[in-house]
């Protein structure tokens, strides 16, 4: 039976036969041994197998080459070399399947991240990868934990909708029409009607709305699942297809809103910390020293809560120039968050009440009538990393907003059923996983946290 590397290296039990299944990283040694590096995904580290030339001819293992995978059975020893505990005395080394040393696209010099995305397919065989896959998982494992800890439900909300529910304008169309020579209607224009659905459809830019039907039966519910928008824009924080975690409570009001996204958050952190040790001291190490520290300072101290409008005072007050101007009214840019976040409070930021215009109609209305329950936590490093609000419970507040906002109101009649019929308070947020994820390792660009990215002109495979 297989042993992963990673039980390996935490085994207590030497002295034994042992089967150990990977991928080389590299062969070294001279004409007496040769010590063969083996990773096998299960942890960051390697296992080294050692290879005497009595038993293992130079000839016999020219096909042990980096790239290659293999099965090596022996003896699990201690090792006499410094920078591990323990190696395997092979015995037996079978080349599962050769990789060419002159062609494989991984060689053992680092290459750059910008080189290893257009080899996506890949980029998992790298110890970056890796360990930015494995937190990954971690995170999702830990976002499931803690809701079902917590009392919430998770509810699996449709990936293609008949409605353009944020307005937008971000939606990717989901047609089976021919593109050649769609079918028309009498005034020329193309006819859905006959299209797969009966109606045009898109993929779901947010599973918000069906999740706050599942919150006014179930309570507290919370959806972890695919989103999708034609982002034009080409940054770092970005992607035309990433995952989103959107919880959603009946009954809770804003300020609960903001204690459950900053417990929330910084459970997520910790649960990181600890479980992902390796890989983010890993990373930490590889590309950003400050890794470690600026996770802690997450799950150390309490987030700064402002409103819009104070933060917008604080901003015309930097000396720092922006490239965006700051004004009352307008949407804040990255910039302007990280701003807030990393030189001026030096912690994460919750900023709510934020001028109506700016945002989406479901949002309840402050009393003032100009600013709405919003809510964004802005984090180091990134910006927005969660958009969130007490919804409008009432229907007619509701409806004005609509109509204001040029949201047909037809389309959604299934949502204001909710408001017509035993309406609440209620509350929820979205977090977008890969800016989490992002965050957590630190890596530079969200293009590297996913590990089959789709952004303008990329979609490859
Ligand atoms: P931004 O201002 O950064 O464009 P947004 O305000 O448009 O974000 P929301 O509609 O509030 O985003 O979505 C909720 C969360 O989903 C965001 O806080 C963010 O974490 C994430 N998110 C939004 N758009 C993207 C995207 N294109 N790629 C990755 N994550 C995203
Ligand atoms: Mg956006
Ligand atoms: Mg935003
Ligand atoms: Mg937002």
């Amino acid at each position: 039976k297989r042993s992963t590397v990673q039980s390996l290296l935490a085994s207590q039990e030497l002295d034994r036969e042992v089967l150990v299944k990977g991928w080389v990283r590299s062969r070294r040694g001279n004409k007496y041994v040769q010590f063969i590096i083996v990773n096998d995904g299960s942890t960051i580290h390697t296992i080294q197998a050692v290879a005497s030339a009595e038993l293992f001819p130079e000839e016999s293992l020219k096909d042990v080459a980096n790239g290659a995978s293999v099965a090596i059975r022996g003896q699990l020893v201690a090792s006499q070399g410094k920078g591990q505990a323990v190696e395997v005395q092979a015995l037996e080394i079978t080349v599962l399947g050769k990789a060419d040393p002159e062609t494989y696209p991984l060689q053992k010099k680092a290459t750059s991240l910008e080189h290893l995305r257009e080899i996506a397919h890949l980029r998992p065989r790298t110890n970056t990868f890796g360990a930015v896959l494995r937190i990954r998982h971690a995170l999702a494992f830990g976002i499931h934990q803690y809701f079902n800890d917590h009392g919430f439900f998770y509810v699996h909300t449709p990936i293609i909708t008949g409605s353009d529910a944020e307005g937008a304008g971000q939606m990717f169309r989901v047609t089976t029409l021919p593109p050649e020579h769609p079918p028309r209607t009498a005034d020329g224009s193309v006819d859905f009607s006959q299209d797969f659905f009966g109606k045009q459809t898109n993929l779901t830019v947010s599973g918000q709305l069906e999740g706050e039907l599942a919150a006014m039966a179930l309570g507290s519910v919370y959806t972890f699942g695919p989103t999708f928008r034609a982002e034009n824009s080409n940054t770092a924080r970005h992607l035309a297809e990433f995952w989103m975690i959107e919880p959603e409570v009946a009954f809770n009001e804003l300020a609960e809103n903001m204690d459950l996204a900053e417990d929330f958050l910084q459970y997520l952190v910790r649960y990181a910390l600890e479980r992902c040790a390796d890989d983010l001291q890993f990373l930490n190490d590889q590309y950003d020293q400050e890794l470690l520290s600026r996770l802690r300072s997450v799950t150390d101290n309490a987030f700064q809560r402002l409103t819009y409008t104070e933060a917008v005072e604080i901003l015309k007050a930097a000396k720092q120039k922006f490239e965006f101007p700051v004004d009352w009214g307008t949407d804040l840019q990255s910039e302007h968050e990280r701003y807030l976040v990393e030189k001026h409070f030096q912690k994460p930021v919750i900023l709510t009440s934020y001028p109506k215009e700016i945002k989406a109609f479901y949002m309840k209305l402050d009393d003032d009538g100009r600013t709405v329950r919003a809510m964004d936590v802005l984090f180091p490093g990134i910006g927005e990393i969660i958009g969130g609000s007490q919804r409008e419970e009432d229907y007619d507040k509701l409806l004005a907003r609509m109509a204001e906002m040029h949201v047909p109101a037809d389309e959604l009649d299934w949502y204001l059923d909710t408001r017509r019929f035993g309406t609440v308070p209620h509350a929820g947020f979205g977090l977008g996983f890969e800016r989490l994820v992002l965050f957590v390792t630190g890596m530079g660009n969200i293009r590297d946290v996913i590990p089959f990215p789709r952004y303008p002109k990329n979609a490859a495979f």
